[in-house]
């Protein structure tokens, strides 16, 4: 089937997820017209699917749409289905379209012009095309020997949607990210008994470390010179619970692990409700053989172990990949961050310092990258923002 579209007319954002609303709303104030496609039935599908308990990370000062506030009832760190909500909500109120069961199949360059090839079979050509599908879509699985023969049941964290999966089993999450953290705690209020394994410790921070949530500080450090603005983010963040290894949550040695901000894990440890137990070296049918060689009997194990991106899936476009390290600036410092981080497509910084278009690739930009700084969520709304100005220099005015 071949486009009835004029690849003149609009830019195509993929994904309505934070990255595609936030680029429809920087687009709209550019006065450049979009189409926004998104796969699911629903807007924002990551977060339609996201387990009950989880909380944002991110303070509400950081973590809105630019123009679109959190209603105060939110408090100061939304739940993930109030962040749901308010999404639909601004939606609604800016009347985007968003066209659903759209899934993009494949994007190539063809003619000059963006060929968009969908799930349906449609293929439609555009001057300018906006990634915006999330850069953490795929569950890492890890490889850990006789999974094959555990005889209950392995979850992915992806799965874990609501507390009753988790009722009356001896269950074991694997992994101690804010995710594991959070399913750990879910559990020891149903489960029958509950252990969190961890592999290199777990990082419990303060989620208002001397009275007042990290963004608030951020905020005041920023009203400082950059040095003190540093030292103060580094003195503040570094707040933790240091009784956390009495009870056998060990520190994480190096830098890489996500903390966990607040103290529901640290509580649940103390009361006997979740036991902290080493890595799991291998299955077994009935449970999870562990580092120090002892046997967690256990009937869900739930793998709490990452996501890796997916950004490119569907981008058949060659794109030249960066080899550097992760950094973990000071939020002081970066609103977005170097030019790609190891496995991420180096973008082109010849019009703009942290411009988002594809290098080599003009017109596919890419919103939704740097997840560091302020967060992800107030990052996606610098990146719409610069990919829309960068859009709107070269987009025929009407
Ligand atoms: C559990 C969790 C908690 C988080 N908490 C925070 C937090 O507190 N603070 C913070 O700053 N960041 C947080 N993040 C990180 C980040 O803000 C989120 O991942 C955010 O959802 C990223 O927005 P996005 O629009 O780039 O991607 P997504 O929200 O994943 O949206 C992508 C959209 O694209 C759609 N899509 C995917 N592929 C296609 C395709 N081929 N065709 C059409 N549509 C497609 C998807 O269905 C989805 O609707 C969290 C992430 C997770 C996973």
């Amino acid at each position: 089937m071949g486009s009835m579209i004029d690849p003149r007319s609009e830019v195509l954002i993929i994904g309505s997820g934070p990255a595609g609303i936030a680029s429809a709303l920087a687009l709209r104030r550019q006065g450049v017209p979009f189409r926004l496609v998104e796969k699911a039935a629903r807007l924002a599908d990551t977060w339609a699917s996201l387990y009950p308990s989880l909380n944002l990370n991110t303070s509400r000062f950081y973590s809105h749409l630019e123009g679109h506030r959190f209603p105060w009832r939110y408090g100061l760190f939304a739940s993930g289905r109030q962040y749901h909500e308010y999404l639909v909500r601004v939606v609604e109120r800016e009347g985007l379209v968003v066209e659903f069961n759209r899934e993009v199949r494949r994007v190539s360059a063809e003619g000059g012009l963006w060929r968009v090839a969908f799930a349906d079979g449609v293929v439609e050509h555009y001057r300018a095309v906006i990634s915006a599908t999330g850069i953490y879509g795929r569950p890492v699985w890890p490889a850990i020997p006789g999974m094959e023969s555990f005889a209950g049941q392995l979850i992915h964290a992806h799965d874990y949607k609501h507390p009753e999966q988790l009722r009356g089993r001896r269950v074991l999450v694997v992994g101690t990210g804010p995710s594991g953290v959070d399913i750990a705690v879910a559990a020891s209020q149903v489960a029958a008994q509950t252990a969190i394994s961890m592999r290199s410790g777990v990082d419990l921070k303060r989620r208002y470390p001397l009275g007042l949530p990290i963004h608030a500080w951020l905020m005041l450090g920023l009203l400082l010179p950059r040095p003190a603005c540093r030292r103060l983010m580094r003195a503040v963040s570094r707040i933790g619970y240091p009784q956390q290894e009495r009870y056998g949550l060990r520190k994480p040695q190096g830098a890489g692990l996500t903390a966990y901000q607040g103290p529901e894990l640290l509580r649940v440890v103390q009361r006997g409700l979740v036991q902290p137990v080493p890595g799991p070296t291998r299955f077994v049918p009935g449970g999870v053989i562990l580092a120090d060689g002892s046997c967690y009997p256990a009937d869900l194990v739930v793998l709490a172990t990452g996501y890796e991106p997916v950004l490119h899936d569907y981008l058949d476009v060659p794109m030249q990949f960066s080899q550097d390290a992760w950094h973990s600036p000071s939020p002081c410092d970066w609103e977005l961050g170097p030019n790609g981080q190891r496995g991420f497509p180096l973008l082109d910084r010849a019009q703009h310092p942290n411009g988002r278009q594809v290098l080599g690739q003009p017109g596919l930009y890419i919103v939704g990258v740097y997840y560091k700084g302020k967060g992800a969520l107030y990052n996606i709304n610098v990146e719409a923002r610069i990919a829309a100005e960068q859009i709107a220099a070269w987009w025929p005015k009407p």
